[in-house]
C-alpha cells in the first residue's frame, strides 16, 4: 500500500485562468473538494447545485416563507443551479424578494419542483427548497 504524506503536491488544471496547472498542497485540495461538493435532488439523486454556489441575500443564505396556501418553505439561495431548468412565464405575483420576478425551478432530471428562479434585470439567483435537496 502506498502512503501519501502531507508534503505531497498535486498538479491540476486551473479552470479559471486556463493555465496548465499549479501546485497545490494536499490540505488546500481537500478544502476545495469540500467547497465544490454537489447538492443533490432528494427525489432522484441528480446533482442540482454545489456548496460553493451558496450566496447570501439580504444577509442570509436561508429564508423562510409562507406561500399563499400557508405552506412553509425554507429556501437556500444559490447563484447557479445547473441541475435545474426554469419553467413557466416570469411572474411578479406573490414574489418573496421585492423587485424580482420568478419562474419555477424544476429538476432537470426528474422534474421535481425544487424551488424558484428569481430575476431582476441582469441579476438572477435560485431560491431552492432545502427540504427537497440533500447534501
Ligand atoms: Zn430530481
Amino acid at each position: 500500500m502506498e502512503m501519501v504524506n502531507s508534503s505531497t503536491y498535486y498538479f491540476r488544471a486551473d479552470s479559471t485562468s486556463g493555465r496548465p496547472g499549479r501546485p497545490i498542497g494536499k490540505e488546500e485540495e481537500e478544502e476545495e473538494t469540500r467547497a465544490n461538493e454537489a447538492i443533490y435532488c432528494r427525489a432522484c439523486g441528480g446533482a442540482v447545485t454545489a456548496r460553493d454556489q451558496k450566496i447570501a441575500l439580504h444577509g442570509s443564505h436561508t429564508h423562510t416563507f409562507f406561500n399563499p396556501a400557508g405552506i412553509v418553505f425554507e429556501l437556500g439561495c444559490f447563484s447557479a443551479a445547473p441541475g435545474c431548468r426554469s419553467a413557466g412565464e416570469p411572474s411578479s405575483e406573490f414574489t418573496w424578494f421585492a423587485g424580482y420576478v420568478w419562474r419555477f425551478a424544476l429538476c432537470r432530471q426528474c422534474s421535481s419542483h425544487l424551488g424558484w428562479f428569481f430575476e431582476m434585470g441582469d441579476y438572477s439567483f435560485y431560491g431552492l427548497i432545502l427540504a427537497n435537496l440533500k447534501e
